[in-house]
């Protein structure tokens, strides 16, 4: 646990920075200008132009960072026993993944390039004032349109388990909100459970792993902390957080994109801020921006989470059971119960296990 947990942490920076040198790398070597020239003779309509030049850009990054990329999602997996999927099935799911990413970036890029041209002076604020119905709209269609491609959703039989979850449902004021088992067994033997959606798509999703490997006391351990997010609406205060997060993010992106753009641009032979072959500009900046801002995003979740604890430890009141299910994913999972400090302020979105555990039994 300790070996894999470790790895898994130098992964996350070492693969950070791996991402941002890939698109610099892309930016300083003329790839992305010539990309661009190359999509440009495929077709002369812009909106065409630009999906050839991010499908292009989308698969040198693919290129690029497969070899961590295959041994993050695949070959470690494996080696630590957590996934049995097949090689095709992960690949499958990576190319699903880039589709699903173009589908929704083009868009967004058109967009932005629009919204450039029309304000080129403020156009950092007007993406913010578009992106929030856009966001809404995400939260609130991810569950019924993206997750469906990559799961199978059944409502989780009836029987005991379902009639205690049906309890916790009906404390929670939601005796109707659907309770379904995602097929993940066909790709990895982690356990997870999750809320999703807003509104009439919100739902609460149980991994088949976790019904098949966790006692059912756990298991409604573990359904009592996700109706606590449901309850308290954290996914509608985490859309509030994320729209006033975006109105101090976005302008300062702006800054650094056309730092960049200024101070690099002829180099990198771009013709302007609006030059399809600027793109990776701005997912770098996006990319550091967001990176940089780790620790804040995953401070507020972590207290989120420890919220949803204390929410499911009044509901079930059974503290043992809670903190037997914490256990298990440490064992189970390999998710380290007591993380380096640093570790913890930069990537852990919920309190460590070790915490959780303490709380659960009443020691904190
Ligand atoms: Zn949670």
């Amino acid at each position: 646990m300790h070996r894999y947990s470790r790895t898994r942490y130098a992964l996350y920076f070492i693969g950070t920075a791996y991402g941002l040198l890939a698109l610099w790398g892309v930016l300083a070597s003329g790839l992305s200008a010539r990309l661009r020239t190359f999509a440009e003779r495929l077709s002369r309509r812009r909106f065409l132009t630009l999906l050839w030049y991010y499908a292009l850009l989308t698969l040198a990054l693919s290129v690029i960072g497969f070899p961590l990329a295959f041994y993050s999602g695949y070959w470690l997996e494996h080696q630590y026993g957590l996934s049995h999927q097949s090689f095709g099935g992960w690949l499958g799911d990576r190319v699903k993944g880039e589709a699903v990413g173009l589908a929704i970036n083009v868009p967004l890029f058109w967009m932005l390039f629009w919204l450039i041209r029309r304000s080129p002076r403020r156009w950092a604020l007007w993406l913010w004032g578009a992106l929030i119905p856009i966001l809404a709209f995400a939260i609130f269609l991810e569950p019924v349109l993206v997750e469906p491609l990559f799961n199978t959703f059944t409502p989780l039989p009836p029987g005991p388990l379902r009639a205690k979850i049906h309890v916790l449902a009906v404390q929670a004021g939601i005796p109707n909100a659907p309770i379904l088992v995602a097929d993940q067994s066909r790709r990895t033997d982690t356990t997870n459970a999750y809320v999703t959606g807003i509104g009439p798509s919100a739902r609460i999703v149980l991994w088949d792993t976790t019904l098949k490997q966790m006692p059912p006391d756990e298991i409604v351990a573990v359904v009592g902390h996700e109706m606590g997010h449901y309850v308290e609406k954290h996914i509608v205060w985490g859309f509030a957080a994320s729209v006033l997060a975006l109105l101090v993010a976005l302008p300062l992106a702006q800054k650094v994109v056309e730092w960049l753009v200024a101070r690099y641009g002829g180099r990198w032979r771009l013709t302007g801020l609006t030059d399809l072959a600027a793109i990776p500009v701005f997912l770098l900046t996006l990319g550091l921006l967001s990176f940089l801002a780790d620790p804040l995003v995953n401070a507020a979740s972590r207290y989120i989470e420890h919220r949803a604890d204390a929410y499911g430890l009044r509901v079930t009141r059974n503290g043992p059971a809670m903190a037997r299910a914490f256990v298990f994913f440490a064992r189970h999972d390999l998710d380290d119960p007591y993380p380096p400090p640093f570790i913890k302020f930069w990537i852990y979105t919920h309190p460590s296990l070790g915490e959780r555990i303490d709380f659960v039994m009443g020691r904190r």
